[in-house]
This record gives structure tokens, sequence and C-alpha cells, in this order.
């Protein structure tokens, strides 16, 4: 796990996150964002409703800055995409045991989601995704994506996981070109994790 900490942002609004990314894209600072974002956790009270120590959560929102202003940078590349892919983390299942009936597929490597709980995070997102004609793939690393970006000739890549990885991935992207939108992780521990689908949606 990347993070030192464990955070639950389910309860933070989600337009706290859009306004973060307006202001640090108007004032292109987003790598100096620091003070500033000390600034508005505070105004936010977003260490007392997450738990977090400030110096962790400036960590954590930086990371989130990043990954909004990035979505931003790629959306209008990723809008003319036309081979898509969706790369779920395997830690949002609902089950991490056998009750999950996914079955692992190294040859991809990705899980196959046999779609046995209607509300699994991971059930929903694949089928609203394969719906408007993704391809999902539920990885158990980040690693996984270049194996299945080398065979496959995708455009536009939608990820949810956590910053690091995030950040990994989207290194990955731009060097292959491929234009990446990130959905974050709002619950870490790389297990029971937890995503915004209503966020994904709008993502995808
Ligand atoms: S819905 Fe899919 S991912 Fe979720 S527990 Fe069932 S098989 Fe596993
Ligand atoms: S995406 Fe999930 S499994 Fe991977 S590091 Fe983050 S919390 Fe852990």
């Amino acid at each position: 796990m990347p993070y030192k900490f464990t955070f639950d942002l389910s309860r933070v609004p989600r337009y706290f996150f859009t306004e973060m990314a307006r202001i640090v894209y108007e004032k292109r600072v987003h790598k100096k964002v620091g003070s500033a974002l000390k600034d508005v956790i505070r105004k936010f009270k977003i260490h007392e409703a997450t738990g977090l120590s400030l110096s962790d959560a400036v960590q954590l929102f930086e990371d989130f800055v990043d990954m909004e202003v990035r979505n931003l940078l790629e959306r209008e590349k990723f809008r003319k995409s036309k081979k898509r892919a969706l790369f779920l983390p395997h830690c949002s299942r609902k089950h991490m045991d056998n009750k999950c009936k996914a079955k692992f597929e190294p040859s991809i490597p990705s899980y196959i989601c046999a779609h046995c709980s209607s509300d699994c995070l991971i059930n929903q997102a694949a089928s609203i995704a394969e719906k408007r004609g993704y391809d999902v793939y539920v990885i158990p690393g980040g690693s996984c994506i270049y194996n299945i970006l080398k065979t496959k000739n995708y455009d536009g890549v939608v990820g949810v996981a956590c910053g690091e990885e995030v950040k990994l991935a989207g290194e990955a992207l731009s060097r292959a070109n491929i234009a990446g939108q990130a959905v974050p992780l709002l619950k870490n521990g790389c297990s029971n994790t937890f995503f915004s689908i209503k966020t994904l949606e709008q993502v995808l």
C-alpha cells in the first residue's frame, strides 16, 4: 500500500475536489499548492472529517489535485478516443475471498467479474462501462496495465486507483500517447476500498 496512512473520503463533498482543481488549474500552480491547499483543507475541516493529520491530508490532496488537473488537461484528447478500456482495482470487490466468484485469468492478466453481487462496486462499474463499449479489466496491481497496453491498441483509458498507482499509470500512458482519465479511490486500505460510481459515470 503506497500511503503510510489509511483514509476514507466518502463523506467529503464532490465539489471540494472540483473546487480544488479549478483553483489550481486557473492559477497554473498545481505543483506549488502546499500552503493554499492547507488553507482549503482547514476551511472545509477535512482533517477533522477524515481523522488525517494535516500533513497526510496535504500529501493526499496534492495527489488528488494532480489527478484532477491531469484529467482536465487530457479530457479533450480522451473525448476523441475511439478504443477505450477501464481498469478497476481488485481491492474494490465486495468480497476478497472465495465468495467473490470472479475468475483470475493470468494470461490477460485480469479478474473476470462473474456479476455475483448486485451491490459490488466492481460489478456496477463493469456493467456501466461494458454497455458503453469499454473493455473492462479488474487488476491486482498497476504493473498489469503495462502488459495489457502492450497487446491492445487503446487510445483512451480510464483507471480507478489510489493516488500513487494513478501517478505511475499516468506516466506510462503519457509515454504511450494514450489519453488517460483517473477516478480516485475515496477509501484505501487494499481491501473493501471505495470509489464513487457517480464520478466514474461522469468520466466514462
Ligand atoms: S460482483 Fe464480480 S467482483 Fe464483485 S464479488 Fe462478485 S464476482 Fe467478485
Ligand atoms: S489501488 Fe487498491 S490494492 Fe492498489 S495500492 Fe491502492 S488501495 Fe492498495
